[in-house]
């Protein structure tokens, strides 16, 4: 029978971690503080900026949200940002996606400062992503990375099999893998026969948003499965595995809900603790 990884045990520790060394900070007079930024209505971002502002609070983290309204224009976003740059008591910069359609996005992401870059959308940050570097690297695929070694995985020449190649996870997921030499196959949507890969992997990890595309017969036995898809179906919230059809065929499996997402809103906290520390070293 397949094991359900107990993601939410593996937060709860981080979160342990993190609290502690927000109080070694606040010891020596350093308040961590990030800001989150909404512009506009997306009722989807608000709901994400009030999750990270009540685990700010239990961390011990100053979390303020500015919200600008959806005829803000570009002058006023980019000053935002700016300001918040030079704000030695704000320590990082969560930009909430979507923006309104008249802002040019790129030009607002590559305002926010590098070391202040919770969610690692900075053109530099990518780039250390691609290049090895250290940097501010995205929640949800360092979400993933760290589920495998919490579990121990030594991925060096594993088959993974990533079925999705998305801007926000599938792509900057691929880079993380890389460092750690797995054989690595990409999948997305014009792959013709995902099964004939699937069926190969050691690790599938699915970041499609596709309800239940991972079935039993598309494994080999005892395959870990890592499902970072969150999709509407007619029982509520599914990811991208079909769990009745692969719990016999898989070794273990991330649960949806209360998997992958249950990591990412603690790793955007590690990532400002992270942040600050490089902003110290100035
Ligand atoms: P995206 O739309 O940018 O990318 C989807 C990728 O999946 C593309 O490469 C596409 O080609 C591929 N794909 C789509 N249908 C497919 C199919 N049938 N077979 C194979 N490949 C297919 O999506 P995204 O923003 O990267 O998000 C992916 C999923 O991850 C979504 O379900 C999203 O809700 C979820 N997500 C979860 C978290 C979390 O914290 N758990 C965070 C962000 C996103």
């Amino acid at each position: 029978m397949v094991e359900v990884i107990d993601v939410k045990s593996m937060a709860a520790k981080l979160k342990e971690e993190l609290t502690q060394e927000v109080a070694s900070l606040k010891d020596k007079g350093i308040v961590p503080k990030m800001v989150t930024i909404i512009v506009g209505d997306d009722a989807a971002s608000k709901v994400y900026a009030q999750s990270k502002g009540k685990m700010a609070m239990k961390l011990g983290i100053d979390c303020e949200l500015i919200e600008l309204p959806a005829s803000a224009t570009q002058e006023e976003v980019e000053k935002t940002i700016i300001g918040f740059n030079n704000n030695t008591n704000v320590h990082g910069i969560m930009l909430e996606l979507p923006l309104p359609a008249h802002i040019r996005r790129e030009k607002i992401v590559e305002l926010i400062s590098p070391v202040k870059d919770v969610d690692g959308v900075n053109p530099l940050n990518k780039g250390y992503l691609l290049s090895g570097g250290a940097g501010l690297f995205p929640a949800t695929p360092q979400s993933c990375m760290e589920i495998l070694h919490l579990m121990g995985i030594n991925l060096k020449g594993k088959e993974v099999v990533l079925v999705g190649c998305g801007e926000t996870v599938g792509k900057p997921l691929s880079f993380l893998l890389l460092r750690e030499n797995p054989t690595l196959t990409l999948c997305h949507e014009f792959t013709v026969d995902l099964s004939s890969h699937t069926k190969n992997a050691d690790i599938v990890i699915s970041a499609a948003g596709c309800a239940k595309l991972i079935k039993g017969d598309m494994l080999k036995q005892g395959a870990i499965l890592i499902d970072v898809g969150i999709n509407k179906c007619a029982d509520g919230i599914c990811g991208d595995v079909d769990f009745e059809s692969v719990k016999e065929v898989a070794g273990a499996l991330t649960p949806v809900p209360g998997g992958v997402g249950s990591l990412t809103t603690v790793l955007i906290f590690r990532n400002l603790l992270q942040g600050l520390k490089m902003q110290l070293e100035l």
